[in-house]
């Protein structure tokens, strides 16, 4: 099972990863202990969609109508973040926009804060009764979380968990290495993206790369070393994104494409990559650019 994750639309180099002295941290959390004040972040959510201000960037609490329903998503920079869901997004002043227009244009961990606000509001949304029972669930102080009060069965945010494999050979006679690029039947499909899918239950990370790499481009590969992950909100709220570069078992191995999935699979020579790649704010992007950077050797 292929994702249409590896992929996105083309995008310039955008703002990059989080800042390496911690500035602009986001940590998730869901404390209740204090109501939302004037001045907390507002992720308000409409559909799919995020209000930002006439700034571009998120509004304050105080900004909006005191009667929003106000759900605690974590804090960035120690600043409570707060999320709700807007019946009539008209009645609000600002821009409506989807989670890849912000991840575009904001700094990762506002990025990662606008994905949890979505997963979230959509969870809240889709979980309000008891799957065992059907009596409507209530929430759990402090903890993201819903709990049954005829059963006691809690509920969580589901995470589904993909795999990106980055997936290399040696070039030839002193030549540079080769990375392999695909592009997907659906989606985006003018971009040339990496092999990706979803992690099965029972299914280990590594495992799930072997496997995709396998049933996409029927090729094997030697042991997949991790390098990064990311949370993404393009593929459904509560994806989770981990990246792997791999070497092909056998250097001399043509891709063979599972047509359901992709329509090319190519060998590039990483000085030679196509101009067509994911967008600098996916983790995509920081595997191709990270096997471009290798040394040489
Ligand atoms: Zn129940």
């Amino acid at each position: 099972m292929t994702t249409g994750l590896a992929a996105d639309a083309p995008g310039d180099a955008g703002p990059g990863r989080a800042s390496p002295d911690g500035r602009g941290r986001f940590v998730p959390g869901a404390d209740r202990s204090r109501p939302p004040a004037p001045g907390d972040l507002a992720l308000p959510v409409a559909g799919r969609k995020l209000l930002t201000g006439p700034d571009g960037g998120l509004p304050r609490i105080g900004e909006l109508p005191a009667d929003l329903d106000w759900v605690p998503v974590g804090t960035l920079d120690g600043i409570p973040a707060w999320t709700a869901e807007v019946a009539d997004p008209e009645a609000l002043a600002g821009r409506w926009r989807g989670w890849r227009s912000l991840a575009t244009e904001l700094p990762q961990p506002l990025a990662d804060l606008a994905g949890r606000a979505l997963a979230v509001v959509t969870w809240r949304r889709t979980h309000r009764w008891c799957g065992a029972c059907r009596t409507e669930l209530a929430d759990v102080p402090g903890e993201t979380a819903r709990r049954c009060p005829g059963c006691g069965l809690t509920v969580f945010v589901p995470l589904s968990v993909a795999v990106l494999v980055a997936i290399t050979r040696p070039g030839r006679a002193g030549r540079p290495d080769e990375l392999l690029l695909v592009r997907h039947a659906y989606g985006p499909t003018e971009l040339w993206a990496l092999v990706a899918g979803f992690v099965e239950a029972g299914e280990s990370l590594e495992a799930a790369a072997h496997r995709e790499v396998g049933e996409e481009v029927g090729l094997t590969i030697g042991r997949p070393g991790y390098v990064d992950s990311q949370p993404w909100a393009m593929s459904g709220p509560g994806t989770l994104l981990a990246g792997f570069t791999a070497t092909v078992t056998d250097p001399d191995a043509e891709p063979v494409v599972d047509p359901k999935e992709l329509t090319e699979a190519r060998w590039f020579p990483v000085d030679a990559l196509p101009a067509e790649l994911p967008p600098a704010y996916s983790i995509s992007r920081w595997l191709i650019d990270a096997v471009a950077a290798r040394p040489r050797g």
